[in-house]
């Protein structure tokens, strides 16, 4: 599945009218990872609700395998399903009295039938690592992570091709964070894809195949992440830190140390260098 946004530009109405995103091309499919960065109020959120059809192109399409979503042809209700967005904070939004109702709530809007949704409400919850002990919980009584999970587990459940998060681990501890973004490497195949939002590049860096960066309703960088950590400078002047260690990195690379720019943990980098210093340091033209 591809999705390619082609020139969209949105304005949120009011007194104020706000421009959100200036003339956006962007193109997302399955196989990918693909992390959007950028400061609050850079659009990222707007964007995102582009990609299934919660906000109509305003101005420019939204092809989906090549259908226009502004000419109708392709059903927004169907884009939905397909595209599984999870919103940011999306423990706020969990409503039904037990767990086990609010994953089916999902495949049953989706109209299955009851053994294909059961099927699948178990499938996902287990996947988010929830058994049979959770079914007749109430979502309201679990920790943070676990409401967090459950809300995963409620997209998940529709079974999309591409799953799309606004921050998932916004506010979660390490180890919720990382439970998170571990599920979700395993998930991800090549018929499956991931759009995820951050706003620490830190924690994209290592995960993301491919970054976006987001400035004012733009994109201003996109690449992989040694490409766009390339522009560290440019990424500063829009308000987003580089992990410091890829700083060390670039500036040894640039020094003529023979060693990888893809590097964004402290331990790869101590193992990089210790390289290139056995290497008889790998330098050229120095
Ligand atoms: P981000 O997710 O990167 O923080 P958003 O897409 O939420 O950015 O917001 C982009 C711009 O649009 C901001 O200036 C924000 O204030 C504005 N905006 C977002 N949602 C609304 C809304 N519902 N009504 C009016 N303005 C909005
Ligand atoms: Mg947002």
């Amino acid at each position: 599945m591809q999705i390619e946004l082609k020139n969209i530009s949105y304005t949120y109405d009011g007194p104020i009218p706000v421009a959100a995103l200036h003339n956006i091309n962007l193109k997302v499919q399955t196989g990918e990872i693909l992390g959007l960065i950028g400061h609050t109020g850079s659009g990222k959120s707007t964007l995102l609700q582009h990609l299934n059809g919660l906000l109509k192109p305003q101005e420019g399409d939204v092809l989906v395998d090549g259908k226009s979503v502004k000419n109708g042809e392709i059903l927004l209700t169907k884009l939905r399903f397909r595209v599984g967005l999870v919103f940011q904070y999306p423990e706020y939004q969990l409503f039904e009295e037990t767990i086990f109702k609010e994953v089916s709530f999902g495949p049953k809007s989706m109209g299955l039938k009851e053994e294909e949704i059961e099927k699948r409400v178990k499938q996902s919850l287990l996947d988010v690592g929830m058994g049979e002990e959770f079914y007749e919980r109430s979502p309201f009584e679990l920790s943070g992570g676990q409401k967090r999970r459950v809300a995963l587990a409620s997209i998940l459940a529709m079974e999309p091709d591409i799953l799309v998060l606004d921050e998932p681990t916004a506010g979660l501890d390490p180890r919720g964070r990382k439970e998170i973004l571990d599920f979700l490497l395993k998930w991800r195949t090549d018929k499956r894809g991931i759009v995820l939002v951050s706003h620490n590049m830190e924690e994209m860096a290592p995960f993301a195949e491919r970054i976006v960066v987001l400035h004012q309703g733009s994109i201003a960088l996109d690449g992989t992440p040694e490409e766009v950590f390339y522009h560290a400078k440019e990424l500063f002047d829009v308000g987003i830190k580089v992990p410091q260690i890829s700083l060390v990195v670039n500036s040894l690379k640039t020094k003529g140390y023979n060693i990888d720019a893809g590097i964004f943990t402290v331990k790869e980098a101590a193992k990089a260098i210790y390289d290139a210093l056995k290497d008889g340091g790998g330098r050229h033209g120095l």
